[in-house]
């Protein structure tokens, strides 16, 4: 299959399938924020008496491939295809089967598995920024990303010119989702239909449990 480079930056290279016009994107190595020491403490499986788990692993080359799929189009639609234009040529590319090949250097994607072990609830997190703890959906990291790619600006008053959910506190996600029509806000978590029945308290969402998160590094 056939890729021609449509655009080179400092931060990334988009390239061009000739079959499907759809576009991939390399990251180059200085498209990170990396921390070196940014990962989940738990992440040896050990199953409780009582028969539950909590720990992290890394998510299936299956998720992560969802990723970088629901990544593309967003990345080509709102950083590719605008570079290119501003470089004064023509975009051609199909946004919607464009994919990112690989996340930021450093970064990894963990799915955490958290109750009964034959049927944990799961939640992926993409772990590895210096400034925030974890990224919960395609669709959160987004802008992030963008930022990466666009050389990670500051504005004047040396805050991140970054226009994720994180990085700008004004923004929520679900403003995010209605301006660039990322879809669904977050990556819900999927759990196995089973016989085996539910606790009472199984409707209720639980909060988010990032108690488990190295944080010794510097974070904003
Ligand atoms: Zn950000």
């Amino acid at each position: 299959m056939s890729l021609n480079t449509i655009l080179e930056t400092p931060h990334y290279v988009a390239y061009q399938r000739a079959t499907d016009r759809s576009i991939a994107i390399e990251l180059r190595e200085d498209a990170t924020d990396v921390a070196s020491d940014r990962r989940p403490s738990m992440t040896v499986k050990h199953v409780e008496e009582d028969g539950t788990v909590n720990y992290y692993e890394e998510a299936t080359s299956e998720t992560q491939n969802k990723w970088k799929r629901a990544l593309g189009p967003l990345l080509a639609k709102f950083v590719v295809k605008p570079a290119v234009q501003l470089e004064g040529n023509k975009f051609t590319g199909n946004v919607t089967s464009s994919a990112l090949f690989e996340f930021p250097r450093g970064y990894k994607l963990y799915t955490h598995k958290k109750g009964d072990h034959y049927d944990p609830r799961k939640d992926n997190y993409l772990i590895g920024s210096q400034h925030v703890r974890a990224f919960r959906s395609p669709q959160e990291f987004f802008l992030h990303a963008k930022w990466l790619m666009e050389g990670q600006a500051y504005n004047s008053d040396g805050t991140r010119a970054c226009g994720c959910c994180y990085c700008n506190p004004a923004v929520t996600q679900s403003d995010i989702a209605r301006q660039y029509g990322t879809g669904h806000i977050s990556d819900k978590p999927r759990r196995q239909r089973t016989s085996r029945p539910r606790p009472a308290t199984s409707g209720v969402i639980q909060a988010k449990d990032y108690t488990k998160f190295n944080v010794s590094s510097k974070s904003s």
